[in-house]
C-alpha cells in the first residue's frame, strides 16, 4: 500500500535519510546497506510501483537527476566508475515497492560482479525481437 510506503515517508520526513539532492520531482539519498560506500537511490515524489506504472515526466525529471547525482557521487567518494541499476517486480529483485534507481559507485578490483550473461539458440534472437516489437 502506498500510505505504508517507507520511501514515502522518507520524502514526508517521517523515516530519517541522508538526503544527498531533492528538486521538485525527484528525491535521492543514501542506500542504507550500500553495495560500495556513496551507494544512492533516486526516487520521484509521487509514489509509483516501478517502471511499469510511472509517469513519464517524472522518469524524465529522473534521467536528469541520475546524471546530475551520479557526476556528484563519482567525485565525492572517488570512485572509478558507477553502475545505476534497479529492479521491476519481486522476480527481478524488488524489494520496495515505490521506483527506485540506485546509483552504485565501482572501484578497480572491488571484487563485485555482474550479471551472468548467456548465448541465445540459432534463430532465437529474430524471434525474441519480434514478440518484444509486436508491443511497440
Ligand atoms: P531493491 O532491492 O532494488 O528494491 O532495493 C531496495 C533498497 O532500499 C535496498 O538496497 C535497501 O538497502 C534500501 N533501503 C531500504 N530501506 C531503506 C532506508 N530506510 N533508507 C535507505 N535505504 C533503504
Ligand atoms: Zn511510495
Amino acid at each position: 500500500m502506498m500510505n505504508d510506503c517507507i520511501f514515502c515517508k522518507i520524502i514526508k520526513g517521517e523515516i530519517p535519510s541522508a538526503k544527498v539532492y531533492e528538486d521538485d520531482k525527484v528525491y535521492a539519498f543514501l542506500d542504507i546497506m550500500p553495495v560500495n560506500p556513496g551507494h544512492t537511490l533516486v526516487i520521484p515524489k509521487k509514489h509509483s510501483e516501478n517502471i511499469f506504472d510511472t509517469d513519464d515526466g517524472d522518469l524524465k525529471a529522473i534521467a536528469v537527476a541520475l546524471k546530475k547525482v551520479s557526476i556528484a557521487v563519482k567525485k565525492g567518494v572517488k570512485a572509478d566508475g558507477i553502475n545505476i541499476g534497479q529492479g521491476n517486480g519481486r522476480a527481478a529483485g524488488q524489494a520496495v515497492f515505490h521506483l527506485h534507481f540506485h546509483i552504485m559507485p565501482r572501484f578497480e578490483n572491488d571484487g563485485l560482479e555482474m550479471f551472468p550473461q548467456k548465448k541465445y539458440r540459432e534463430g532465437e534472437m529474430q524471434q525474441v525481437a519480434g514478440k518484444i516489437k509486436s508491443f511497440l
